[in-house]
């Protein structure tokens, strides 16, 4: 189930404030310096810099035109 829209509006990477997005079960920085990838488990953002995954510019790209 996807995440609800009044709670994706509000939610930043904890790491450098910009704002997320949701695709594949997960959240992703749209900020190209910062390029995390955050889990969704049980429909619960898991929004910690430590649980995050760095993606390389070419996944974090793949990952950003999945963009709505
Ligand atoms: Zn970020």
């Amino acid at each position: 189930m996807p995440l609800a829209p009044e709670l994706l509006k509000i939610l930043v990477c904890p790491a450098c404030k910009t704002p997320v997005f949701e695709a594949d079960n997960a959240l992703f920085c749209t900020n190209g310096d910062c390029r995390r990838r955050y889990t969704i488990q049980d429909e619960i953002p898991v929004l910690l810099v430590d649980e995050s995954k760095i993606l390389d510019s070419g996944d974090w790209l793949e990952a950003m035109r999945k963009k709505p």
